[in-house]
């Protein structure tokens, strides 16, 4: 059996601890916050064999050389920005295949928020972690790349399992939200679903991990390529003009 552990660190980040019971294997995914992560996998029994990074900002790699120096773990990360991690010691790159214990690994390009962004998807279990490349309700702002690398990564999210579980890096779904209904506010479902996300959050419940298929019925950024969407944003035909102009509305809410 496969066991996420997730747990907040920092001041809106997830931390990760994915364990393979049966071979003692578990990796962080990323790095926030070294002294949290180690604490974390000592209250569980479980030693740190591995990190995978999905990108170089320190909320993500900042912990790599504390944990390694504490436990060996051995780092992976993205081949495209390898000279900014910590540690690297395997470089990563879309369509490579790396092992959690038992569990296969498939990495996947996702770049615009940075220039080498990877995510991990656990095939046999339809799990993925994306970093700060797609948030409940919203994507990683666009830093490094521009609109037409971040909706082609967009497309790369759309084309995993539905039933994927999306596991993030940031709990920002609330201010997402907020932003989502002013672009998209006939969507029943996207109601429906911030209505429950208010709820979470109002009893202080975490609002990620996610449902890949509720993201896609709800996400303003992963529906670029919707046709009402589309025309509301006075872009018909053009997913890369409607995403660039949803990411531009975000950036001044
Ligand atoms: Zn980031
Ligand atoms: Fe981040």
């Amino acid at each position: 059996m496969l066991r996420i552990h997730q747990f907040p660190c920092l001041n809106d980040n997830y931390g990760y601890l994915v364990h393979d019971a049966d071979s003692g294997a578990t990796f962080a995914i990323d790095t926030p916050d070294a002294d949290k992560y180690l604490a974390e996998a000592e209250k569980l029994g479980w030693v740190i064999t591995g990190i995978l990074n999905t990108h170089w900002h320190p909320d993500h790699a900042g912990g790599n050389l504390k944990i390694k120096e504490a436990t060996g773990a051995r780092i992976t990360g993205p081949a495209g920005e390898a000279e900014k991690i910590p540690g690297i010691e395997v470089q990563a790159r879309g369509g490579d295949q790396i092992a959690i214990g038992g569990y296969l690994v498939h990495v996947f390009d996702v770049p615009g928020h940075t220039l080498g962004h990877i995510g991990y998807f656990v095939p046999e279990t339809k799990d993925a972690f994306v970093g700060d490349a797609v948030f409940a309700l919203g994507c990683g702002r666009v830093f490094e790349g521009d609109m037409t690398m971040m909706w082609n990564s967009m497309q790369m999210i759309k084309s995993l399992p539905p039933e994927t579980t999306l596991h993030c890096a940031h709990e920002y779904t609330q201010a997402n939200a907020r932003f989502a209904e002013t672009v998209d506010p006939d969507n029943a479902a996207l109601k429906a679903y911030i209505n429950e996300i208010d709820d979470k959050r109002s009893r202080g419940e975490p609002t990620v991990p996610m449902s890949l298929a509720r993201e896609l019925e709800t996400n303003p950024f992963l529906r670029a390529d919707d046709p009402a969407l589309q025309a509301a944003m006075g872009h018909p035909g053009d997913p890369v003009a409607t995403f660039g102009e949803i990411r531009g509305r975000k950036d001044n809410f």
